[in-house]
């Protein structure tokens, strides 16, 4: 069957992005999963146990809202996909999800150190803080339960001793913010380094949720995730 332009165009970004996450270390060897909602039964994802380094348009997988592909002879997608569903089943403005293990933002959950400091002006404005969801079993319905109170009032989240989980408005929204997440942690870990970071003020972050609106950020941010000095 062929395919339409708006499914053509959605393969185009889906692959570059999960190979840009690649070449930028924010996954390793077959990790990472990467959708776009194609439609209100459809959603276009990465295979299962295939580097997404090295990922073409033609590799991706079809699926319905259940995770099933539509093409019974397609490649599998992966476990890890039922996250994403559940993204898209609580949220309608959601329509992209990446999900990878960016090294030093699953340091920090290792370490059990906050990633939610209000460090970055761009940062509280275009993710707030970034919760972490408590550790469960990768690929079980066990991290669906953990994630979804987080992933109803968040963009960006991680996953306990596990990744990062990014939600957009399409695949390039998604991506930046696992960018933004990811820099957050790489300053906040200079900033360890160098005896420990000083937060924005709550004034200062109040100031900065006034202006959101000047940079047409429209997105929920649940700041009561940020702990900021008084
Ligand atoms: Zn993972």
């Amino acid at each position: 069957m062929s395919k339409s332009a708006g499914e053509l165009s959605a393969r185009q970004a889906l692959a570059e992005v999960s190979r840009l996450c690649y070449q930028r270390g924010y996954i390793t060897g077959t990790e990472g999963n990467f959708s776009i909602r194609l439609g209100a039964d459809r959603i276009l994802t990465t295979p299962r146990g295939v580097c997404k380094g090295r990922i073409n348009e033609g590799d991706l997988v079809v699926t319905d809202i259940e995770g099933s592909p539509v093409d019974p002879h397609a490649a599998l997608p992966s476990t890890e996909l039922k996250m994403h569903l559940a993204a898209y089943r609580l949220r309608d403005d959601v329509l992209a999800v990446v999900h990878a293990h960016p090294t030093i933002a699953v340091g920090f959950t290792v370490a059990g150190v906050s990633l939610s400091t209000p460090a970055l002006p761009e940062v509280v404005c275009t993710i707030g803080g970034i919760p972490v969801a408590p550790y469960a079993t990768p690929s079980t319905d066990e991290v669906v339960q953990s994630i979804e109170p987080f992933v109803k009032k968040c963009d960006a989240l991680m996953l306990d001793h596990h990744g990062a989980l990014c939600l957009g408005k399409d695949i390039w929204d998604a991506f930046y913010k696992l960018e933004t997440l990811e820099h957050q942690a790489q300053t906040l870990l200079v900033a360890h380094l160098l005896g420990g970071p000083k937060p924005l003020t709550k004034a200062q972050v109040n100031s900065l949720m006034a202006i959101r609106s000047v940079y047409g950020l429209t997105n929920e941010l649940d700041v009561d995730y940020l702990t900021g000095s008084e």
